[in-house]
């Protein structure tokens, strides 16, 4: 948005909030309610981005044409931002409100020709009824949250305010902060921000039997925890476009490695929502056609989420993946919703004990018990075990001697740059 279009965007705010005043004090007066309707288009940005702002504004333009006949006589409606409209419709309950909304949606969803283009914009709606007494700066941001609610979820959608799933403020502010990520993912995506750094995981024998490959996203300089980008592309959708980059930069590492003389397997992290669908297996095999590597040089990191309910295209795609010789471990083991049941389930040789029993050890003795348990358990499925953020010397003696069959954890090494790994190797030969 240019600085006119943001004063525009503020002085229709202003007047939005005047009409809502005026408004509620009608509804005080006549005990009628009303209705906000916050509505946002989805994607706008990269409607602007891929096809130009005067395309964006043609949107627009069409859609606030389009609008009118709809909204005129039940609602005053104003453009409040680049591509959000509010609507304050007096007489209003939730029901007519949705009606409404479903009715703006369907108007939005209509395919839009702009010269050769066609487009099928959604938009994400959140609605606001007006409580006896309360002030309309509170009823507009219920609205708002209401409609970033919406949008997280993944957009084209509708929420009441009050069905949100985040309550409050703070729901807000992470709705901001996701869609910021998620456009800082698709920036990073076709600027090339991704990379993988591989972090060394130790064999009690003092072997590195495996190195971890963990995404790195860097925008403008800026690097991303994968603990922020990671949840929000699995939430969009990105991780599956995200999961077959680090399958196949993964793959093509492990061959790198091979072909200096390393035979050091490579783990690649796998979400559910890779897992979850028919293709998985497709990019699995598209990965290991392009990089010529062996199978058994390939591990893939499942997390425990899996567990929750493991549907008939997970274990077709988990029997495809170990008939194709990679070798499947079970991530974050203890921390998530561990079902013992279905432990004896999954086809994994290794379980990865979360770090969160390692960073209280060797105090915690209650953790130690627990670490003990879980080995002997893993041991008698045919698993090995991996200890993750091993960080000293003493969790590390009293792990192993715990049965713990593998240390990963930043007192070996942090994860590292591929540049850097075989420099590492090799050194980390030399003193064994
Ligand atoms: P994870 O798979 O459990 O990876 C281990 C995490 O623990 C890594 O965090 C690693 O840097 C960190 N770590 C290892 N040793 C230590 C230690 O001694 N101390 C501490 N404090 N931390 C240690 P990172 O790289 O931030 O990754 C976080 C999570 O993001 C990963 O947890 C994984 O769940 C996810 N992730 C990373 N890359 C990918 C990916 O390519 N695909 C998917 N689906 N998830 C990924
Ligand atoms: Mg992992
Ligand atoms: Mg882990």
């Amino acid at each position: 948005m240019n600085s006119v279009d943001s004063l525009t965007g503020f002085l229709n705010r202003f007047g939005c909030f005047h009409t809502a005043m005026r408004l509620a004090a009608e509804a005080t007066g006549n005990r009628q309610t009303f209705a906000v309707i916050w509505l946002d288009l989805d994607r706008f940005k990269q409607i602007n981005e891929s096809f130009g702002h005067l395309i964006g504004d043609e949107v627009i333009e069409n859609l606030a044409t389009r609008f009118r006949p709809c909204v005129s006589g039940r609602a005053e409606i104003s453009r409040v931002g680049g591509d959000e409209f509010v609507l304050l419709a007096p007489g209003f309950d939730r029901t007519q409100a949705l009606q409404f909304a479903a009715e703006l949606a369907d108007i939005v969803q209509e395919p839009l020709h702009i010269g050769s283009l066609t487009l099928r914009p959604t938009a994400s709606i959140g609605i606001a009824i007006h409580e006896p007494n309360e002030d309309p700066l509170t009823l507009l941001e219920r609205a708002d949250h209401a409609m970033f609610a919406a949008k997280s979820k993944g957009g084209n959608n509708i929420i009441c305010s009050g069905d949100e799933p985040i309550p409050g403020r703070l729901g807000v502010t992470l709705a901001r902060e996701e869609l910021s990520i998620e456009s800082t993912l698709h920036e990073a995506l076709e600027t090339g921000g991704f990379c993988l750094h591989y972090q060394p995981i130790i064999h009690a024998d003092g072997t590195v039997e495996a190195v971890e490959a963990l995404m790195r996203c860097k925008l403008n300089g800026e690097n991303i925890s994968p603990m922020k980008f990671i949840p929000v592309a699995e939430k969009t959708g990105v991780i599956i476009r995200l999961g077959e980059f680090s399958l196949l930069q993964g793959a093509m590492h492990a061959r790198t490695l091979h072909d200096a003389g390393h035979e050091t397997k490579v783990a690649i992290n796998v979400s559910r929502a890779q897992l979850v669908s028919p293709a998985f297996t497709q990019a699995l095999h598209a990965a290991l056609l392009c990089s010529n590597v062996s199978p058994n040089l390939i591990e893939l990191e499942l997390t425990e989420s899996l567990f929750m309910d493991i549907s008939d295209t997970v274990q077709q795609n988990l029997k495809e993946i170990i008939a194709t010789g990679v070798s499947l471990s079970i991530d974050d083991f203890g921390t998530g919703y561990s079902c013992l049941a279905s432990l004896k389930d999954i086809p994994a040789g290794k379980l990865k004990l979360d770090r969160a029993f390692v960073t209280v050890l060797p105090d915690d003795r209650r953790a130690l018990s627990v670490v003990k348990a879980v080995t002997q358990l893993g041991h008698e499925l045919g698993m090995t075990i991996v200890a993750e953020g091993c960080e000293n010397q003493q969790q590390i003696d009293v792990l192993l001697e715990a049965g713990v069959d593998a240390i990963q954890g930043f007192f070996y090494a942090k994860p590292m740059p591929d540049s850097e790994l075989l420099p590492w190797l090799k050194a980390r030969s030399h003193k064994i």
